[in-house]
């Protein structure tokens, strides 16, 4: 079968390869550079903590387990550690580790002393805060990702094009044909896009409705603040959720901290502000020690790529089943798992896993409303 993937984000790198080990013959077509998109301002956080429905939850945990049989240097399984200190996230997170551990979802209460084992430099919070433990989640570097699995993808023959805007899909009931910015033209028996926030308007080209909530008028459900220190000698080695600051390590001493409560500031056409950097800063002063005069190497507003209910879109989106869409919020932590259910639902392998996660909700009108903000620890 040849197959026109459009995006290598994390998403569109692991279906290409998904395809590539089901013997397709795999062209991946990307406007810019892999990774360039959402997937490199990412807290890449492996995790079904706080996904719901039930459905949602179901997909993120079988993706959490996804993670953990496809080892390599990109993959930190080394947990989720949150730690609770106001009555309020006490509360939710009580409620939260009832829930999960009901669901078989592995997570631990653990004492003030084993957090501190886990983690040396946390400064100490005050007596009565609450401490969990989640061993099973991880974190990714999301850009060694993208190049491991487009380089198995590349090992098995397939072509991957950057530089290439696809500006028309054609679908015809012999094919496919996909046409690029330069006019050069791909030919396939189907296409995949897997282009993330763009998702709209590149299934728009095929005729199809897949919307997506927009960056610039959805504020902070769509947008959210990610700041990388230089590095310095603070011993950091897993996901740390606190009260007003998610962090973990960056590599080479770097740590990505985001803060979610100023999320609600964040705006993709501006710098982030002096004053929220000061803030998230000052945040990071009192979860660990050995922080003082740290500087920031990078602060960004990430884009999210939220469909229009806050869920993962996934199916084809013709009668003709000539183009499928794949767009998803969690995609680090789906991506080891849609390499191979979106793979075979392209071979015609219904999976059971994706099958409540079908475009045509938009259109039949049982698509849910547009989400909340994540403001609180455990949300993403
Ligand atoms: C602040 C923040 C925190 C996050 N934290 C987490 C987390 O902890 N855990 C988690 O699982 N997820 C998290 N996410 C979400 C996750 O990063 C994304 O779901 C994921 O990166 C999306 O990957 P993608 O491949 O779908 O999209 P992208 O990485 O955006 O890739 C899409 C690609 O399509 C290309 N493209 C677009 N239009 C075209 C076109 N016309 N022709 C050709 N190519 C095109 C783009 O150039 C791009 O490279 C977070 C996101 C943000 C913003």
């Amino acid at each position: 079968m040849r197959v026109v993937v459009i995006g290598a984000g994390v998403v569109g790198s692991a279906v290409a390869a998904g395809l590539t080990r089901r013997g397709a013959q795999v062209t991946v077509l990307e406007a810019r550079t892999p990774g360039s998109g959402t997937t490199s301002t990412s807290l890449a956080w492996v995790n079904a903590n706080n996904k719901t429905p039930k459905e949602y939850f179901d997909l993120n945990h079988a993706a959490v387990w996804a993670h953990h049989q496809l080892p390599g240097d990109w993959f930190f399984p080394t947990g989720n550690l949150e730690l609770a200190v106001s009555d309020e996230h006490k509360e939710l997170l009580e409620a939260r580790v009832q829930r999960l551990a009901g669901m078989g979802y592995p997570v631990e209460r653990i004492t003030a002393g084993r957090a501190l084992t886990l983690e040396p430099d946390l400064v100490p919070p005050p007596p009565g805060a609450e401490y969990v433990f989640f061993p099973m989640e991880a974190h990714v570097q999301p850009l060694r990702l993208v190049g491991r699995l487009l380089g198995e993808a590349r090992d098995a023959g397939a072509v991957i094009a950057c530089g290439a805007e696809v500006t028309g899909i054609e679908t015809s009931p012999s094919g496919v044909e996909v046409t690029v910015a330069d006019g050069r033209a791909f030919g396939g028996d189907v296409v995949v896009t897997c282009t993330g926030r763009w998702t709209q308007g590149v299934a728009g080209l095929a005729g199809a409705e897949v919307p997506m909530l927009d960056p610039v008028v959805s504020g902070a459900v769509t947008n959210g603040f990610l700041v990388t220190t230089a590095p310095l000698p603070a011993r950091l080695s897993r996901v740390l959720h606190t009260d007003g600051l998610n962090l973990r390590p960056e590599g080479g001493g770097r740590l990505l901290l985001q803060s979610l409560p100023l999320d609600g500031r964040a705006d993709p056409a501006v710098p982030v502000p002096g004053d929220v950097l000061d803030s998230i800063m000052s945040r990071l002063h009192g979860v660990l020690r050995a922080t003082d005069g740290v500087t920031v190497e990078r602060a960004v507003v990430g884009r999210r790529a939220m469909p229009g209910d806050g869920l993962t879109v996934a199916g084809f989106v013709d009668a003709g089943r000539r183009v499928y869409t794949v767009a998803t919020h969690s995609g680090v932590t789906l991506a080891p798992l849609l390499m191979g259910e979106v793979a075979g639902e392209v071979y015609g392998e219904e999976s059971a896993l994706l099958a409540p996660f079908r475009p045509s909700r938009f259109a039949d009108g049982t698509a849910g409303p547009a989400p909340a903000p994540a403001r609180r620890p455990g949300q993403q």
